[in-house]
Parts: C-alpha cells; structure tokens; sequence
C-alpha cells in the first residue's frame, strides 16, 4: 500500500468518535489524514475490521473478525468472533458473495459468531459450496473439520442444521484442516483470483495459524492471537500492503499473557523485518486501550511505516496506485 493509499483509508465511524478521541488520534499522528466512506465496497481491494476487540463484554468492540472486499463483494472473511455477525450485517456484506471463510484458531472470540451465520444463511440466497479452512486440532481444541462436525454433524450441537454438512442442503459447508506444525509458510488454495497461504503461530498451547490474502496485486497478513515464539509470521508477511496484528497486551504484560500474545516490541520487529507497508493493530483489549502513544513509541523503534489502531468497521482501501 502506497503512501498515497494509506491516506485513502477511510474511517467509517471517525464522525461517530467524540472530540477528544480525534484529538488522541491527530497526537498520535497515525495518520496525517483521514477520509471517510460509507462502505469498503468501492473499486478495487478493501480490508474491513468487523470487530477489533477481544473477549471482553464491555469494550465496546465485537470481537476479532475482518472481511476483505474486491470490487464491491466481500470475497473473504476471516474469524468470526462473538459480535461480528452484527458487525457483518451493518457492513452490507452478502454471504453469497463469500469465498471462503478462515479462522486463526478456535477460541471463542474468533469462532463464536460463526453457527448463527450459518443459520443466518438459510434466510439468504446462497446457493454454493463454503469453504472454511482452519487449524489442526490438539488434546485442547478440535481441528477445523472437527469443529464443524461438533456444531453441524449428525451428532453436533446444531444438527438441526445437519443439511448444511450432509449434501442435502442448498449448499454445503467444505470445511479443511491446515497443519500448525511447521513453521514454512504453506499455499492453502489458489482459485478465482484469490491466493491463500497460511504459517503456524504460537498463541500458547492452542493450535493457531496466520493467514495471508493475495488478490489483484494487493496483498493483506492476519496475525490471529501469537506470542510470536515461534518467530514465523514475519515469513508470512513479507512485503504485505497492510499486517494486521493483534494488540491484545502492553509491553509489560505477566508472562502468561506473554504466552498468548505478543507485546508491541514483538510486533514492531515483525512489521520491520517483513517490511510491511502498513500496520493495523486490533484485537484492542482493556489492557492495551488508552496506552496507544506508548504502544506505537514502542513500535517505532522498529518499524516506521504506517500504523493504525484498528476500531469496529474500519476500511482500508488496498488498491495500488496505477
Ligand atoms: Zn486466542
């Protein structure tokens, strides 16, 4: 993403935000200036924040779930965390548009969302298979195909829903495990325009990946929950347009918090090394909301490119210059 591009990312909500909250934002100097639209859905790429915060109930934000738009169809939604569905709805979004959905890992704020749009779609026109990709499955969590078979299957706590997974459906839910072992970035689907990789990340003891979309010479990497230990991502994000990271601790955080997610420090030393062209920060949390100035001056010895904290519907216009 051009400089000139990162000057089109449009901030949705930035006329809903009070007064001082700009002014926090113009100190921060995150970005010299801001446009606003009324949705992502114009020409060319978008990324749009569906919800940028994490689990808690009273921050304000749904939880971690993004979609990425090309020419005015949301094509690819990644993590639909508690919230996003409603998120989903405002951002005039059509489920039939959807290519495929992938999720980082399955904690509740980044899968919760995803039965109701599921049912959801019965009172939509889609009418084609869905694809969703996700983790291998561990003793803590169950793999991505595992995960649907124990919402949607014959047994599963939705089976009332069955039709969705068995074929006698008006589509059908294709869902896909990729492994979180190795530490190589892995090509998961190449198919109408849209190129899909994923890495395994350290998010603890729960099976986690990142992903990376590649559309129409835009590119756009999605941290999902790391600590980083693993030292991949930065593979994965090499020369992306924009990396969206999640910011869910200060720098100073416990070392259990350290085992979950990674401080700024980390996340400025990956947006440097993969010489990313812009950062996104979401998955904002108590913890690290109103320690923006001292995030971004940690991130900054790093990293000096563009840096944005993330809110609830957010767009960034992807497009190159051409
Ligand atoms: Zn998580």
């Amino acid at each position: 993403m051009t400089s000139n591009n990162v000057h089109k990312a449009c901030f949705q909500l930035t006329m809903k935000l009070k007064p001082l909250a700009i002014l926090l934002l113009l100190i921060l100097a995150v970005h010299t200036t801001h446009t606003m639209a009324s949705s992502c859905s114009g020409q060319g790429v978008w990324l749009q924040v569906l919800g940028s915060g994490g689990p808690e109930i009273d921050d304000g934000r749904a939880s971690s779930g993004y979609l990425v738009w090309q020419d005015g169809r949301a094509r690819v939604l990644v993590d639909m965390g508690s919230g996003s569905l409603s998120r989903f709805e405002q951002s005039k979004a059509a489920l039939n548009d959807l290519d495929i959905i992938l999720l980082t890992h399955l904690h509740v704020d980044h899968s919760n969302d995803l039965p109701a749009l599921i049912k959801g779609s019965f009172f939509t026109r889609r009418d084609r298979d869905l694809p969703i990709y996700g983790p291998t499955g561990n003793h803590l969590m169950p793999s991505m195909t595992a995960f649907i078979e124990g919402l949607f299957g014959a047994t599963g706590a939705f089976r009332y829903l069955k039709d969705y997974v068995d074929g006698s459906g008006r589509y059908r839910i294709v869902s896909g495990n990729v492994a979180t072992g190795p530490k190589s970035v892995s090509g998961v689907l190449e198919k109408d325009g849209i190129k899909v990789s994923a890495i395994s990340v350290d998010h603890g003891p729960i099976p986690a990946l990142a992903w990376r979309l590649d559309i129409d010479g835009s590119s756009v990497v999605f941290s999902g929950d790391i600590s980083n230990k693993k030292n991949s991502l930065w593979r994965l994000a090499q020369q992306a347009d924009v990396l969206v990271a999640h910011h869910a601790i200060a720098e100073h955080a416990n070392p259990v918090a350290r085992n979950l997610h990674m401080p700024p420090s980390e996340i400025g030393k990956i947006a440097g090394r993969a010489g990313v062209k812009a950062l996104v920060l979401s998955h904002r949390m108590k913890r690290t909301l109103g320690k923006e100035t001292e995030s971004l001056a940690i991130i900054r010895e790093h990293y000096q490119g563009p840096v944005t904290f993330a809110d609830d519907l957010q767009c960034f216009d992807l497009l190159q210059d051409k």
